[in-house]
């Protein structure tokens, strides 16, 4: 393995990569596009063209080596006078992807993702709550940030939707360490929370203004969910993200407990506010006017027809989080499992997300892994690993409203990519696409050890950020 003048600092802002005019990157390939597609380049060749005196790269063109090497010899040649201006990244032993959208998580859960895990509302009590709880302390809160925002990219994680804890300086930690493209909120907590962890309706709308209009589009109103945020700070809230451009989220239908209890709060202590009545659980993000093309709506695995119907209408879409939604006995939370081709068959967009800490590991491979492994235990033999992949890159990106520059490998996007050791068993001879190798890198993880060490490199706008 060999990169020409390539420096080994992770942190970007402190990086120093050769700023040429190109690089060129030798490895194999994958690059999805949607559920079905993923092109696969055996002997695969990127070429990263500056587009700024930054040191931005985007995709200028990718394919077989043999494609790449006629189509730009004169650029590519020995004794070119341009030689200096092409940086080669030889990357051959590796197969190269783009990197992951985490579409749900809580950065503020990280210490937590292993313990142990019995239901959803015994776990945010015991475990969640006085986890984030912690992070009322500055100090405490900027050294999290900065150790977890740095060990993000080695999981090939660059992009996605983030919950931070109540704390206005906890968000602004995670803004300024984020190595990527999120959008992240703080959590909205003004009802049936503990003493430690709750605000006003006032406090809590004042922070919204006032990080809505300092974020604008990378901020996400973050009503928890409706059982923890009263509906006049929900409503009023979502407002405020309608004027500022940034996204709404939130979790809905998790588990069969928790309708319960949202249901029971909603028509008992808000029965004189218009809810006496309220249907589902959807209905009650409906009423406060929290559904949105901007929406993100995380979990969502119990809903009744008319409930899916209102999510395509308002076009809000869906995380899945297969790990976090998993068996105890596979460290989630046991919640049940997302039904994907129902909300496909609905037109319901959909992501996928870790949701740490409810989810146990960080890593999307490992949410890939849940997803394909928990949908073919229900026969439903269309949970692929190319729509896996697709679902943790791309389709975050285009929830985000991001596609045209960032999810995948396409021309002209950012060079935002990872790769991860070719795995042994991927030999030169035999059949080989998308889906065989993807299969056969997830199989080289049997240990939590290589599941951590799985990434070699991390790309961000074509700058290395990551190296093992
Ligand atoms: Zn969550």
């Amino acid at each position: 393995m060999k990169i020409k003048q390539l420096n080994n600092e992770k942190r970007g802002d402190e990086l120093k990569n050769q700023r040429s005019q190109y690089k060129l990157v030798y490895g194999m390939v994958l690059n999805p596009h949607d559920d079905k597609k993923c092109d696969f380049y055996r002997d695969g060749a990127i070429l990263l063209e500056s587009v700024s005196a930054k040191g931005i790269y985007v995709v200028k063109d990718l394919g077989d080596v043999s494609y790449i090497n006629k189509k730009y010899s004169k650029l590519l040649q020995p004794l070119c006078k341009c030689e200096d201006e092409v940086e080669v990244v030889d990357l051959k032993d590796h197969v190269i992807l783009p990197s992951f959208f985490d579409m749900h998580f809580h950065w503020v859960q990280d210490d937590v993702r292993l313990k142990s895990k019995a239901s959803l509302l015994e776990w945010l009590s015991k475990y969640a709550w006085p986890c984030e709880n912690k992070f009322k302390d500055k100090k405490f809160s900027k050294r999290v940030a900065k150790k977890f925002f740095n060990k993000l990219p080695s999981y090939g994680t660059l992009g996605g939707a983030i919950y931070s804890s109540i704390h206005e300086h906890a968000i602004h930690n995670a803004m300024e360490n984020a190595i990527g493209d999120f959008i992240i909120g703080n959590v909205l907590m003004t009802i049936n929370s503990p003493d430690y962890l709750v605000q006003t309706k006032e406090q809590a709308l004042k922070l919204v203004k006032k990080l809505a209009q300092k974020y604008g589009k990378k901020y996400a109103v973050t009503p928890r969910f409706a059982p923890s945020t009263d509906p006049i700070t929900m409503k009023k809230s979502a407002a405020i993200a309608k004027k500022h451009g940034s996204f709404i989220q939130s979790h809905l239908s998790e588990n069969l407990k928790e309708i319960d209890y949202v249901l029971s709060i909603y028509r008992g202590d808000y029965k004189e506010k218009g809810f006496k009545n309220v249907a589902t659980y959807t209905d009650i993000y409906k009423k406060v006017a929290v559904l949105s093309p901007k929406t993100l709506m995380a979990h969502a695995i119990y809903l009744s027809n008319k409930e899916c119907q209102l999510l395509a209408k308002t076009k809000t879409a869906l995380i899945h989080c297969p790990t976090s939604n998993a068996p105890v006995s596979e460290m989630g939370l046991s919640s049940g499992l997302f039904d994907f081709k129902k909300m496909e068959r609905k037109n319901i967009r959909w992501a996928l997300g870790t949701d740490i800490g409810g989810g146990p590991f960080i890593s999307m491979f490992d949410v890939m892994r849940s997803f394909v492994d928990q949908n073919r235990k229900k026969k439903r033999m269309s949970a692929t690993y190319v729509k896996a992949l697709y679902r943790a890159t791309l389709a975050g990106a285009e929830i985000l409203n991001i596609s045209k520059t960032n999810g995948n490998l396409a021309k002209k996007k950012y060079a935002n990519f990872i790769a991860v050791k070719s795995p042994k068993s991927l030999s030169k001879s035999g059949k080989q696409n998308a889906e065989i190798v993807l299969k056969k890198i997830i199989e080289t993880i049997s240990s939590r050890d290589q599941l951590e060490n799985l990434v070699n490199y991390t790309f961000y706008k074509g700058n290395l950020f990551f190296k093992r």
